[in-house]
Formats: structure tokens, C-alpha cells, sequence
């Protein structure tokens, strides 16, 4: 049974003595924090923790990930919270732990072969920093070593997990022998026969073989001797897993797979390998087409060797493999070698050269114009940029980071984003512009006949999002400015005492020759965006010609526009003086924006009014049910509860509180301003006499300008 002193004693061939007191007490706290809780197998659960940071110790991590390693299940499985853990050690190790808890909530439910690469990216986006996934697949790998206590059920569904995404995820950071083991577990697990059978085979194989390897490696050894090139040769081992999809994906007959001997030679330098391969050539003749140099051109993962493939003694085939010390550490444990090698006890100096030998990678695949299929993998994890969430049926959606609940809504489907109301984040409902994390599931609530609202485009990132928004905006723009336009020609029209009835098609289409339009609509759409001015394409409409003069008494007697608030993009409430029903109001028309309405007495439109082409008179439709907003400053004497008095004298008089801010206070008073919104002047002159009646309200007044 393994122990933390045994640990400790390894440890010591590369950590300082404080470096392992700083694990040892990660320990003791997990074992205390685990107290009472036992493993499926019957085991005291910190057997499990201990076992994971004996994996990681194999790969030489740093101390902190140890410590992570201790305590990879205290937030899970204790009730510890995570404040408790980063007051005891620190924000470092207390990330990982959390990054690992993390992972372990995301269950893995498609099957599709796409979903699972997805899933891929996303986990390893989840692990901010590398050694997160690092922890989280010795977790996984020492669970599937102790496989044997659970369900078969449940052993089949961890297998399946882990094929499909944990052992692909070792691959791609280059963990070959965690990737092997992983596989090897997982195939006993799934299919106990069939790997029963084919390790029965390969020990027979390796039986009747073993006086032909020993034959080669001799020949192999004492070539290398006499040519003077030292160097370790190994024979190599087929892995049953490697083996099994050989025979399906390959159709090969085992006999087949088994007939292929397969060494190993390890040497000191980049220079030797190739010399090497000189003298295995001259020895033995090699098969055309099966050299590959992966030295010169990595493998996506980082992996490097030189391979080639010979024909041996009575014609069996020998493949070689031939790489450095260096290579051959890659090889097995990927981007973890680069905590194999001790530099100054600087715990940084492993993730660093991870990240630098990420950069070296991208830099040389770029020259070498192979895939950087791998790359862009681990950029998610080194560089993130891309985040993954779920669908609520368990899709999962890849969005560019930033992405909003909007961006996911249009990313699902058009209709979807441009009838959305509102949103849930893991079920909680949160605000349509909540930046979405990896891992969360999104589900968008849509409601018929909603609208894309124009403040979205302030915070989509993904363009499908706004151009649809745009897109939609537009168009609504369009029906909008038609029919203002329409109202606006109308009322010139009448003032003249004529109407749209009264024109012919001659003038309509002599207008339309004059302006280029194509249609009277696009006519209209001009004058409700400002355009075009309704008094002069009433008078065009009706005299079609260029040199009557405008009557400008006719304009002064029209009837004005009347407005209800609800016309939408085109007809827009000046924030300057904020009119409300009552109000006397006119219209600024600005080209290309539509119609705005201000008070009449608002100091922006004194200088317009007399201009008929910028001013129209407006007035208030009758029935109104909208809300308009109108900003109070009330003088205050300081004293307690005030406030609150305000916002239930607000609300008795049916208004609401838009927002409340105090803009100035000293000993005795405090000047407030109060955004409320309210039908009109007699609810706003209602709603003002009540905030009056509060004792210590010595002034209120309306804020225009
Ligand atoms: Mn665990």
C-alpha cells in the first residue's frame, strides 16, 4: 500500500525539503478533510488522492500540482468550501483544485463522433492551466485502475468516457503512456473477452518468438558496436488496444499484426539517429515507401522519431523506431516532459516551457505547412479563445469568447434569436447580455411576435448575431418610416386641402422620374426619415412644377401630427428635455434619423422653430397607454428613512422608479434625482404632490435641459 512517507522519499530526488512539507500537509489535511469515507473497494478514500499525486510524481509535476492532486476531491466530496482551502494554500494550488472539481461536473452524454471532439476542446478550455487536465487524467486513470469494484454498467460507461475523450485528450498533449495505460483499462473493461483472447495470443506469440527477437536485437547490437554508434535498443510490446483496432479498422488477421517485430533504438543525439538508421539500412533491406522522418516533420502532437520498416532474417518485416533520450521522454510523457527537467527550482519554469514548447510547435508547423490540427487544441487551453457550452438537450455549441446568451440564440437558429426574451444559465434565469463561460448550459426562452431589441448590438461579438439584428432593425425601419412618411404627406396634403385620393398616377410617376425613386413607398420612407420634406411633395404632388411658390400660410393653419409613442425606431423622445403627454410638443425631422420630439419650449429646437423644413407641429393622440420616463431633482432635508418614503409615495401614485441618484449632499440637505416614469403631466402632477406631503421635501422641480 502506498504511503505519503514513500512519496516523500521520492520526491526528494527532485523537490526541496519545503516543497514536500508543503505536499505533506496537502495531505494530512485531505486525509483529515476524507475521515470516514471509504472507496468502493473498501479502501480509506485518501488512498485515492495519494495514489493520483504518485502518477503525477512519475511525471515529475511541480509541487503545486501535488498539492492540487491531494485535494482534487475536498471541495467535491467534504463540504469544504473553497475560501477554506485558498486561506490554507494559497490561490495557486486552490485554482487547480478548482479547475479539477470543475471538470468533473461535465458529463460526457452524445454520441457523436463530432460532439466528442467538441467535448474535447471544451474541457481542455475549461483547464485554464494545463496542469489542471494534467490532475484531472491521473484522477481518471487511477479510477480506471480500480475499476474492478464498481457495476459493470457503470465500468462500460467510464470506459466509454474515456475513449472518447480522456485517452483522445493524453494523445493530443502527447501523454502516450498515460494514453496506452488508459486504453488498455478501458478495452478490459468494455470488452473482457475479447482482450481475454487477444492476450492469450500475444503470450503465445511472444513464446514462440522470443529466439527470433533475441536473433535480431543481437544483430541489431552488434552492427551499432562495430559502427561505433552507443545506444540502448528495446524491443517493443504491442499494446492489445492497438492491436484490437488494428484488426477492425485495418481488417488484418492477428497473425498478421503479431508477425511484425517491432524494436526501439535510443540514442544521444539528433545526428546519431540518422547515422543509425545508416547502419540499419546497410544491415537489413528496408522496404520502400515505409521511411518516415518525423524528426524533421513532428508529428501534430510534438512527437519526433525517425521510422522505418525492414525485411529480416527469413523475410519477417522489423519496424524501427530510432530518437533521442530527449525524444523518447517526449514520446511517453508530452507536454509533462517538460517538468522532467529540473531548472532552478523554479516552479514556474514547467508550465513556461510547456507554453514555449507549445510556440516552437506552432512556429514549426507553420514552416512545415503540415496541419496544426493540434495546435489549434491546445491554443483553447494555453490561449483561449473560443468557449464551449451546452445546448439544454446536451449539444454543445463552440462560440468565440465574450459570447453572449444573444450570440448563442442566433448561433441555435435566426428565429430563435430574434424572438428571444430572456434566458436561463444553468437554469437560473440571468440577463440576455451575461457573457457565457465554458461549460455552462444555455437555454433561450422565445416568445411569438418578440422583436431583436437594437441595444443588442452594443454587446454580440459573433456577426451572424448582428447582421441578423441589423438585418431585422432595417427592415422594421423601413415599414416604420413608410408609414410616418405616409402620415406626414397626409397632413401637407390636407392642409391643402387635398388628398392622396385626389393626385393621379401622371404626377405620382412624374414625381418619382424627378426624385429617381422606384416607388410613391420609397417616396414616403424618405419623408419619415427626414429626407424629404412633406410640405414640398404635397405641393410637387399637386402642381408638379418647379416655380409655385409655397403658400406658408396654409402650413402655419395644418392640423399637427399627432403622436402616440408607440411608433417605433423612426419616432424617437428627446432625452434632452424628456416630454411627457400635456407637454406642447414639436418635431425636429433630422436627415436620416427620423422624426425626434421635443418640448416646444426646449432650448434645442428655439433655433428650428421657425424653419418649416426641420420643425413640425405635433400634438398628443388621445389614447395613450404607454409610460414615458421624466427626470424630478427634489431638495432634501437629511433624514432617516427619507428615501424610503420617496419610493412608497412613488408607487401609491402608480409610478415607477426608474433610478435614483443623490447628487449632492453636505451636513443638513441632500439634492436627489429621481427617474420616473408616468402616463402624463396629470400622473406626473399627481405623483408630485405627494412627494411634496413628505415631511423635509423643501423643493421639487421637473428637469428639462
Ligand atoms: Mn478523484
Amino acid at each position: 500500500m502506498p504511503t505519503i512517507d514513500a512519496l516523500s522519499d521520492r520526491l526528494s530526488s527532485y523537490l526541496s525539503t519545503e516543497q514536500i512539507q508543503q505536499v505533506r500537509r496537502a495531505y494530512f489535511y485531505a486525509e483529515q478533510a476524507h475521515t470516514g469515507q471509504r472507496r468502493r473497494s473498501g479502501e480509506p478514500y485518501i488512498i485515492h488522492p495519494l495514489a493520483v499525486a504518485n502518477i503525477l510524481s512519475d511525471m515529475r509535476l511541480d509541487y503545486q500540482s501535488l498539492m492540487a492532486a491531494m485535494l482534487h476531491d475536498v471541495i467535491e466530496d467534504t463540504g469544504i468550501p473553497k475560501v477554506a482551502l485558498s486561506e490554507q494554500f494559497g490561490d495557486v494550488v486552490t485554482e487547480l483544485v478548482d479547475g479539477v472539481s470543475k471538470l468533473t461536473h461535465i458529463k460526457f452524454e452524445s454520441k457523436e463522433e463530432q460532439q466528442a471532439e467538441n467535448f474535447q476542446k471544451m474541457i481542455l478550455a475549461m483547464a485554464k492551466d494545463i496542469r489542471v487536465m494534467l490532475v484531472k487524467l491521473a484522477d481518471r486513470l487511477h479510477n480506471l485502475r480500480t475499476l474492478g469494484a464498481l457495476r459493470p454498467d457503470k465500468r462500460r460507461r467510464i470506459g466509454r468516457e474515456t475513449l472518447d475523450i480522456y485517452a483522445p485528450v493524453a494523445h493530443r498533449l502527447g501523454l502516450n503512456s498515460v494514453r496506452v495505460e488508459m486504453e488498455e483499462l478501458c478495452f478490459d473493461a468494455m470488452y473482457p473477452m475479447r482482450s481475454g483472447l487477444i492476450r492469450k495470443a500475444v503470450t503465445n506469440a511472444r513464446g514462440n518468438r522470443k529466439e527470433l527477437v533475441d536473433k535480431i536485437s543481437t544483430a541489431l547490437r552488434n552492427r551499432l558496436k562495430e559502427e561505433n554508434l552507443p545506444s540502448r535498443v528495446l524491443g517493443r510490446e504491442k499494446h492489445m488496444f492497438s492491436i484490437y483496432t488494428k484488426m477492425k479498422e485495418q481488417r488484418k488477421s492477428l497473425n498478421d499484426i503479431l508477425d511484425v517485430y517491432g524494436f526501439r533504438i535510443v540514442v544521444e543525439s539528433v545526428d546519431m539517429c540518422y547515422r543509425v538508421l545508416g547502419a540499419v539500412h546497410n544491415l537489413y533491406k528496408p522496404i520502400p515507401g515505409r521511411f518516415k522522418d518525423y524528426i524533421a516533420i513532428p508529428k501534430t502532437n510534438g512527437y519526433q522519431s525517425l521510422h522505418t520498416t525492414l525485411i529480416g532474417i527469413s523475410g519477417v518485416p522489423i519496424e524501427i523506431q530510432i530518437r533521442t533520450e530527449e525524444m523518447d521522454a517526449m514520446a511517453k510523457h508530452g507536454i509533462a516532459s517538460h517538468w522532467l527537467y529540473k531548472t532552478d527550482n523554479n516552479e514556474m519554469a514547467g508550465s513556461q516551457r510547456a507554453q514555449q514548447w507549445v510556440q516552437n510547435l506552432l512556429e514549426l508547423q507553420q514552416s512545415a505547412g503540415s496541419p496544426i490540427e493540434f495546435i489549434e487544441h491546445v491554443k483553447v487551453d494555453l490561449f483561449p479563445d473560443e468557449i464551449y457550452v451546452f445546448t439544454p438537450k446536451g449539444r454543445i455549441m463552440e462560440l468565440p469568447k465574450g459570447s453572449t446568451t444573444v450570440d448563442f440564440a442566433y448561433a441555435v437558429h435566426t428565429d430563435v434569436g430574434n424572438s428571444c426574451i430572456a434566458c436561463r444559465i444553468d437554469r437560473q434565469l440571468a440577463p440576455l447580455s451575461s457573457k457565457l463561460q465554458n461549460g455552462q448550459t444555455v437555454q433561450i426562452i422565445t416568445a411569438p411576435g418578440a422583436q431583436p431589441n437594437p441595444a443588442w448590438l452594443s454587446f454580440v461579438v459573433t456577426g451572424k448575431a448582428r447582421s441578423n439584428i441589423r438585418h431585422f432593425l432595417k427592415s422594421q425601419r423601413r415599414s416604420e418610416s413608410v408609414s410616418l412618411g405616409e402620415r406626414l404627406l397626409n397632413k401637407a396634403l390636407s392642409a391643402l386641402g387635398r388628398s392622396m385620393d385626389d393626385i393621379e398616377q401622371e404626377r405620382i410617376d412624374l414625381l418619382l422620374e424627378e426624385t429617381s425613386l422606384e416607388s410613391i413607398e420609397d417616396v414616403m420612407e424618405d419623408i419619415g426619415l427626414g429626407n424629404r420634406m412633406a410640405s414640398l411633395v404635397a405641393r410637387r404632388l399637386l402642381a408638379a412644377s418647379r416655380d409655385t411658390d409655397i403658400d406658408l400660410e396654409a402650413f402655419d393653419n395644418e392640423a399637427p401630427l399627432a403622436i402616440k409613442g408607440t411608433e417605433g425606431v423612426v419616432v424617437n423622445f428627446a432625452k434632452c428635455c424628456n416630454p411627457i403627454p400635456g407637454d406642447p410638443i414639436v418635431g425636429n425631422t433630422s436627415s436620416g434619423r427620423g422624426l425626434v420630439v421635443h418640448t416646444a419650449t426646449c432650448k434645442n429646437v428655439q433655433g428650428i422653430r421657425e424653419d418649416a423644413e426641420k420643425c413640425v407641429i405635433l400634438s398628443w393622440d388621445k389614447d395613450i397607454d404607454s409610460e414615458f420616463s421624466v427626470d424630478l431633482r427634489l431638495y432634501l432635508e437629511n433624514r432617516k428613512g427619507v428615501v424610503a418614503e420617496l419610493a412608497s409615495a412613488v408607487t401609491q401614485a402608480d409610478a415607477n422608479i426608474e433610478g435614483i441618484s443623490v447628487e449632492d449632499r453636505d451636513a443638513r440637505l441632500s439634492v436627489t434625482q429621481l427617474q420616473i416614469s408616468v402616463q402624463g403631466r396629470k400622473h406626473l402632477a399627481r405623483v408630485m404632490r405627494r412627494l411634496r406631503a413628505i415631511p423635509g421635501v423643501n423643493k421639487i422641480v421637473r428637469i428639462k435641459n
